[in-house]
């Protein structure tokens, strides 16, 4: 990896640990989560840089790929885990944080399992460790808070544009052999108790998308809609509530005419299957041939 490449990865980490603290900082019992969607998303714009994907806030039993749409009245509670993406021309910065709102030790202690998890595991980290020995730790720490992992959730491989580039770090030990390359990762474990499932399955549809075919779509409007889709946002994932706020109700019969043609992925919620509560905690680290940075620190 080029020197300048990895200043603009530190770059985008340095935006996204800023969010981090702006987001714990405005974030209260029952505001709307519109209304925190779009405080980051002003935030993120103020920092020169961009959302790599919309923030999700997903409550309780949602693990992730939550995000309000453009008329939600969905209020802050419980649980909040917030997934929190920047880019800068492409390089991403992926972290994620969890807040409790009703001051409950179960809670914390999900919460406190999954930083810890996180924390240790980066810490373990080196060119050729194994990476079911990184799953391992993860899991083992999991353990002593008496919770458990979310077992088909897992850390990535980041590559340029691409926020999910192929490799996964597992939260458990999957028994994958091979070990860990220089690369751009993210590790994120998610923890629920240990009474939950310990998996997730998909929910209801999210509002998120990516582009996922080259096409073409027979409405003007749509098509001019679909073209601000792959200048705007490339591969990367975006929301029904950025089209709204760009064209309008029109936007959002646009954006379901492109969903027809096939061009676009829809993300469903994901929901932990016995609807146990989830906590998440997740960093973005870039591996050298000499050495590791942590750039959401
Ligand atoms: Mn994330
Ligand atoms: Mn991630």
């Amino acid at each position: 990896m080029e020197k300048k490449e990895i200043e603009t990865l530190q770059e985008a980490g340095k935006i996204a640990s800023e969010i981090v603290k702006y987001a714990k900082s405005i974030i209260k019992k029952d505001m709307l989560l519109l209304d925190i969607a779009n405080k980051i998303d002003e935030k993120i714009i103020s920092l020169k840089a961009k959302p790599a994907f919309p923030v999700n806030l997903s409550i309780n039993e949602i693990a992730a790929h939550s995000t309000p749409s453009y008329n939600d009245e969905t209020l802050a509670q419980g649980l909040l885990k917030v997934d929190i993406g920047i880019h800068i021309e492409g390089f991403v910065a992926d972290t994620a944080l969890s807040i409790d709102l009703e001051n409950s030790e179960e809670n914390k202690n999900l919460i406190k399992a999954a930083e810890t998890a996180r924390d240790f595991a980066l810490s373990k980290i080196n060119l050729n460790t194994k990476i079911r020995e990184i799953g391992a730790e993860i899991e083992k720490v999991c353990k002593s808070f008496n919770v458990q992992p979310i077992h088909n959730l897992s850390g990535h491989s980041i590559e340029v544009y691409n926020l999910h580039a192929g490799i996964t770090i597992p939260n458990f030990d999957n028994n994958q052999e091979s070990t860990i390359k220089p690369g751009i990762y993210a590790i994120e474990p998610f923890t629920t108790l240990s009474s939950g499932s310990g998996s997730v399955r998909d929910g209801k549809l999210s509002g998120i998308y990516h582009l996922e075919k080259v096409g073409t779509v027979r409405d003007n409007f749509a098509r001019e809609v679909l073209g601000y889709i792959a200048d705007e946002y490339s591969t990367l994932p975006f929301c029904s509530r950025w089209i709204h706020k760009k064209f309008g109700t029109r936007g959002l019969l646009a954006l379901r005419q492109i969903e027809q043609a096939g061009l676009l992925h829809h993300y469903p919620q994901l929901i932990e299957k016995s609807n146990s509560k989830v906590a998440q905690a997740e960093h973005t680290f870039i591996l050298t041939l000499k050495e590791k940075i942590i750039t959401t620190l």
